[in-house]
């Protein structure tokens, strides 16, 4: 394979056949295809595209550069969810000890947060002793154990897509549909889980800012994960407006462990069910997914999905005692409220303008070398269709002093837009897209 002749045959608008990829990919991974020719290859996929054949054996390439984590013989079905990321997405907080508690095996492996999406890893290591670096086969061990395990990439899985996806954050080409499809895939089949359900984030606050990319999106995972032999589904959800009342680390654990509780905001809890049905009845615990919401609605009632989650933060070495007592958490310095200029009905709250005041208040990072504040953040959020009173908090501001949190005021207040006018039911989920279509 000569790698210019690879480039230049996609730059022409021609479809790549496996062994030209395989190959690529290959070198590129062991370093005898040099950066710039990658680039080069990102570029023109970039501006050319994929097609569905050719995303799913460069997904299977990039998949099969490192390590695969193997569940052969298991009494559970294994299965996970994926969320392209937004402002407030607590979801796997939940999901995964739902998901075990109802029957499946769970074996999640989570990103960091990047500019005004937050991650998992960062939310978990709030607690404190909370080891998101376990080896493979002590995950395993916590998942057989507990039923469920959330780790970070270890070096040894998908190195294809770390190394790419830093060059293509560097040269312009993240926002392709076969790249981002093979960069998700590539990671989330390396760690094993027969079935997969994916939250495609969509609105202002999300990767995703269209229904229709948001759709492309999604019909290409669920694509490659049919392709390459996985159960899968994909909901388009709104992320016009951030998740539940909380954004940042801390305070969206404790949200997570309040709606584990049986409490928690309804658009958070009416998610985590959906998901959770979907891969029940997808990896086959549940017969259909209105008798898998009734049962896990009732696992989150009854404490027997936070007995999972308590499990899982005392096998990974955490102190499961923040569930009962919030003061084990780190602590803001300071809190301020920011008032309501009018009264009126909250008719929406932009994700994106309290992604970035998360960001400022020290919740999140830049660049991924950057350090996080953990109990930086935003709580006590109004929702829209609530009522407020000129005056009255619209959300709490948490930062490491007052001067921080009040220099942010003004702008958190612009971002809830405050209206006379009845306001309609927010959509939660858009749209499903089956495995199938
Ligand atoms: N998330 C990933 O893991 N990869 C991408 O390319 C985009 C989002």
């Amino acid at each position: 394979m000569i790698p210019q002749w690879v480039i230049e045959k996609k730059r022409d608008g021609g479809a790549l056949d496996e062994a030209e990829i395989r190959a690529f990919v290959a070198g590129f991974t062991e370093g005898t295809i040099p950066d710039y020719q990658m680039s080069a290859l990102a570029m023109a996929i970039f501006f050319r595209g994929m097609t569905p054949e050719e995303t799913a054996v460069l997904t299977d390439a990039m998949m099969r550069s490192g390590d695969l984590v193997t569940f052969d013989a298991w009494p559970r079905p294994t299965a996970d969810k994926h969320s392209t990321g937004g402002v407030g997405d607590k979801l796997s907080l939940m999901i995964a000890p739902l998901a075990a508690s109802a029957g499946l095996a769970v074996p999640m492996i989570s990103g960091r947060g990047l500019g005004i999406t937050g991650g998992t890893l960062d939310k978990l290591e709030t607690i404190p002793g909370y080891n998101t670096r376990l080896s493979v086969e002590a995950f395993k061990r916590v998942i057989a154990e507990v039923g469920c395990s959330i780790i970070g990439q270890t070096e040894r899985l998908a190195p294809a897509d770390k190394k790419l996806y830093a060059l293509r954050d560097v040269t312009g080409t993240v926002p392709s549909i076969p790249l981002i499809t093979a960069s998700i895939m590539s990671k989330k089949l390396a760690e094993g889980a027969e079935t997969l359900v994916f939250d495609v984030k969509c609105g202002r606050g999300a990767f995703m800012q269209t229904q229709a990319n948001a759709r492309l999106l999604a019909q290409s995972l669920t694509r490659v994960g049919r392709a390459l032999n996985r159960k899968t589904v994909a909901l388009i959800t709104d992320m016009e407006q951030p998740l539940g009342r909380t954004a940042g680390n801390v305070v969206e654990v404790r949200e997570a462990i309040e709606t584990l509780k049986g409490g928690g905001p309804a658009d958070t809890r009416y998610l985590t069910i959906e998901l959770t049905a979907q891969m029940t009845v997808l990896g086959g615990t549940h017969p259909d997914l209105a008798t898998a919401r009734a049962e896990l609605a009732r696992r989150l009632d009854d404490g027997r999905a936070l007995d999972v989650f308590r499990r899982m933060i005392a096998a990974h070495g955490g102190d499961s005692r923040v569930v009962d007592d919030a003061q084990r958490f780190p602590q803001p310095g300071a809190t301020v409220e920011v008032p309501a200029p009018a009264s009126g009905t909250v008719a929406g709250v932009d994700a994106q303008t309290l992604g970035r005041i998360v960001l400022q208040l020290g919740g999140g990072r830049k660049t991924t070398a950057d350090a996080i504040d953990p109990a930086a953040g935003i709580d006590r959020l109004v929702q829209a269709g609530e009522t407020v009173e000129a005056g009255q908090p619209l959300m709490r501001l948490l930062a490491k002093d007052k001067a921080l949190a009040r220099s942010l005021a003004a702008e958190a207040a612009s971002a809830v837009r405050i209206t006379q006018k009845p306001v309609l039911a927010r959509r939660l989920i858009l749209e499903t897209i089956l495995g199938k279509e």
